[in-house]
């Protein structure tokens, strides 16, 4: 037996809620032996201590016909397995928390697999357990386009009209429900984000935005938002793109603006809202002191530093997300 990689580096699962890597490569050959560019592979999930992450399959909507979303989709899975077969049992998809708490102890990380944005699935419900037999357990509404299910932040920014949940959004929460998946609200419009806490049954989740209060984008969550989220016991992944940490020049955003953030919801709602969503390999500009995955201990030590106690970092980096994926995944 090999001895488990992750185990000298923390003690509890580190967990990204989002990265993009699944469309910016051609093989999985790369993720598992490295790659020059970009942000994620394993060696640096491995350096950077991280346990489990979330991939996303995504369509770019603007560069794609719309009869070959689904192809694209499938090509991704299609690469993620290959990866997963050739990754010598050093990954494995996680379907549960407890395959992530499983794959922990192992050493084994864990991919979690999104589908971010409904629209190659535009066609009804139906595609919705297709995916999720397939392995996918968070399924993000929206990408920066608004589909059949809903409305899109960015979208409702642009048009100034937010009608949130289509009639075909409404089934699709119930349905996610039933199946005992996360929604994501990360790219959701304002009304679709409280048309679905109005509707859905289990906590959502927003896999990678930032606060509102910091920077003025739709991509962000205002403080009334951010309280229904902790009253539902829901979570938020902050994502690590300078422009939604922050409306200061991207020269003086760091990794303090990140801590920034999390004191800021840990005075408001508490940690328990609190996890990471890098959005690596889906950014432009990452903070001064972050490069890629591997500089995660980076981001726990300005916690320790800024007098985050162990045990609410252990909630920030996995335990916040496990508690919901958890609560989600038994409501079947
Ligand atoms: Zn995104």
């Amino acid at each position: 037996m090999e001895k488990p990689y992750y185990l000298p580096k923390y003690s509890y699962p580190l967990i990204d809620l989002h990265c993009d890597v699944l469309s910016k490569v051609r093989t999985g050959t790369s993720i598992i032996n490295g790659r020059r560019m970009g942000h994620c592979d394993l060696p640096r999930m491995k350096k950077g201590g991280v346990s489990a992450i979330v991939f996303s399959l995504f369509v770019f909507p603007k560069f794609t016909k719309e009869k070959n979303y689904r192809k694209k989709i499938d090509k991704q899975l299609n690469i993620l397995q290959n990866t997963i077969e050739n990754s010598n049992g050093e990954m494995k998809i996680a379907l549960s928390p407890d395959d992530v708490r499983s794959n922990f102890h192992n050493g084994v990380a864990s991919i979690i697999i999104e589908i971010e944005g409904l629209h190659p699935l535009d066609d009804g419900l139906g595609l919705l357990q297709k995916y999720y037999d397939m392995g996918v357990r968070i399924f993000t509404l929206t990408w920066n386009n608004s589909n059949a299910f809903a409305t899109s932040s960015k979208e409702a920014f642009k048009n100034g009209i937010d009608p949130g949940l289509t009639g075909l959004g409404r089934q699709a929460v119930a349905e996610i429900n039933r199946l005992g998946a996360l929604i994501d609200l990360s790219h959701a419009s304002d009304q679709t984000f409280f048309d679905v806490f109005e509707l859905s049954k289990t906590p959502p989740i927003l896999s990678h935005s930032c606060l509102r209060c910091f920077k003025n984008s739709s991509r962000n969550i205002t403080d009334e938002q951010l309280i229904l989220l902790a009253e539902r016991s829901g979570v938020i992944g902050i994502n690590f793109y300078t422009n939604f940490l922050s409306s200061k020049s991207m020269r003086y955003v760091t990794i303090d603006t990140i801590v920034e953030q999390m004191q800021y919801i840990k005075e408001r709602v508490g940690v328990d809202v609190t996890a990471f969503g890098s959005d690596f390999d889906g950014i432009s500009h990452l903070p001064k002191g972050i490069d890629d995955i591997s500089d995660f201990p980076k981001i726990i030590e300005a916690l320790e530093s800024n007098g985050f106690t162990q045990d609410e970092i252990v909630k920030i980096s996995g335990g916040n997300f496990l508690r919901v994926f958890g609560e989600v995944s038994s409501k079947q």
